[in-house]
C-alpha cells in the first residue's frame, strides 16, 4: 500500500468513558499526517447503512471531557452476516476510506478481525471497555473511570452503613470479570470481594462475617461483580439474611452510572496515546492487531491474542485484598 489516504474511525460494543479521547486522538493524529478521517456511526451498524460524516479538527473540539461516544455505539447483528460485512465493505471502498480504527471490546475486535481476513481490510483495535478484561494489555480504557465512580459510591453507602450499623452488599459489573470488584473493593475498604473467578466464596463470607462480629464489627461493606458464582448481590443478601438474622443487610446496584461520567485523567491520557498508536501503526501497513498499554509503555498485540487469550487476575491483588481486610 502507497501512502494512506483515508481511513475512517468507528465506536463499538459497550460504551465506556474515554472512548472520545481515543476518537479525538485518531482524528487529530489523521490530521496531523495529513490524511483524511471520516467517523462512522453506531459501530459497525453504520458501515452497513452508510452513516458517514468526514471530521475535521473542530470535529472533536471539547469532547476529550466527556463521557460515551459522539460517534454513537451500537450491537450489529447485520455485521455477524456475511452480507452484512460486503455491504460494509463497498460503503468503505465507495467512500475511498483504506483502513479502519475500531474502538470497543473483544466483540468489537473479533467482528474487526474476520472483516480484515475477508476483505483484506486493514482494521486496528483500540480496547475500550470498562471491565479491563482484555488480553494484551494492562488497561482498557474506562476501567479507571468507572473504579473511581465506583468508590465515590461506595464511600458514601459506607457513611450510612456505619451510622445505622447496617451492611451493604454493593453489586458493581463484570459479568465475567472480577477487575472492578477487585480494584475498588481494595480502594474502598471492603470486608470481602466476590467475583466470577473464584468459587465458594460464601462460605468464606460466612467465617468473614463471623470473625468481624467477634471482633465487634457492626456494619461492613461487600463488594460484588455482578458476574459472581452466588448468583449476585441480590441472591447472596437473601442467604446471608437467613445465616444472620439480627443482621440490616441492604443491597445497593450501582448498575449504568459505571458506564458514564467525565473520564480521569488517566483514561483521558491512555486514550490519547492510543489513538496516537493506532493511526502511525496503520501508517506503517501494521494492522489486524490492537494497541495496548503494558508496563506504561504502548505496544501491540495480534488481533487474535487479544480475543482468544484471558488476562489473569493479579493474584497479588487477590492476597493484598484479603490481607488488608482482616
Ligand atoms: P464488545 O465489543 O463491547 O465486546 P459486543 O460483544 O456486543 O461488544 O460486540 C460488538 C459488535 O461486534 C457486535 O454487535 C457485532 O456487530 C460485532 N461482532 C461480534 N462478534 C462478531 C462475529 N463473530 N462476527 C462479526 N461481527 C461480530
Amino acid at each position: 500500500m502507497g501512502k494512506l489516504k483515508k481511513i475512517g474511525v468507528l465506536t463499538s460494543g459497550g460504551d465506556a468513558p474515554g472512548m472520545n479521547a481515543a476518537v479525538r486522538a485518531v482524528v487529530r493524529t489523521a490530521i496531523y499526517y495529513d490524511i483524511e478521517i471520516v467517523g462512522v456511526f453506531q459501530g459497525f451498524d453504520g458501515l452497513i447503512s452508510a452513516k458517514f460524516i468526514d471530521l475535521d479538527s473542530r470535529s472533536v473540539s471539547n469532547i476529550i471531557n466527556r463521557g460515551g461516544t459522539i460517534l454513537k455505539t451500537a450491537r450489529s447483528e447485520k455485521f455477524k452476516t456475511k452480507e452484512g460485512r460486503k455491504i460494509a465493505h463497498k460503503n468503505l471502498l465507495d467512500q475511498g476510506i483504506e483502513a479502519l480504527v475500531v474502538i470497543g471490546g473483544d466483540g468489537s475486535f473479533t467482528g474487526a478481525r474476520i472483516f480484515e481476513q475477508e476483505f483484506n481490510f486493514p482494521c486496528i483495535g483500540i480496547p475500550g471497555t470498562i471491565d479491563n478484561d482484555i488480553y494484551g494489555t494492562d488497561f482498557t480504557i474506562g476501567f479507571d473511570t468507572a473504579v473511581n465512580t465506583v468508590i465515590e459510591a461506595v464511600d458514601k453507602i459506607r457513611d450510612t452503613a456505619s451510622s445505622h450499623d447496617r451492611f451493604f452488599f454493593i453489586e458493581v459489573m463484570g459479568r465475567d470479570s472480577g477487575y472492578i470488584a477487585l480494584h475498588s473493593g481494595i480502594a474502598c475498604g471492603a470486608e470481602k470481594i466476590m467475583i466470577p473467578e473464584l468459587e465458594g466464596e460464601f462460605e468464606s463470607l460466612v467465617e468473614t462475617l463471623k470473625e468481624g462480629t467477634k471482633r465487634k464489627k457492626t456494619s461492613n461493606i461487600v463488594i460484588v461483580a455482578e458476574g459472581d458464582q452466588e448468583g449476585g448481590a441480590y441472591e447472596i443478601a437473601k442467604k446471608t439474611r437467613i445465616e444472620f438474622p439480627e443482621f440490616d443487610v441492604k443491597v445497593t446496584v450501582l448498575g449504568h452510572t459505571q458506564r458514564g461520567g467525565s473520564p480521569t485523567c488517566s483514561d483521558r491520557v491512555m486514550a490519547t496515546r492510543m489513538g496516537v498508536k493506532a493511526v502511525e501503526c496503520l501508517m506503517l501497513n501494521r494492522s489486524n492487531v490492537m494497541v495496548g498499554i503494558v508496563n506504561n509503555h504502548i505496544v501491540t498485540c495480534s488481533l487474535l491474542d487479544a480475543i482468544k487469550q484471558h488476562p489473569s487476575l493479579n493474584p497479588e491483588l487477590l492476597n493484598v485484598a484479603l490481607i488488608a481486610s482482616t
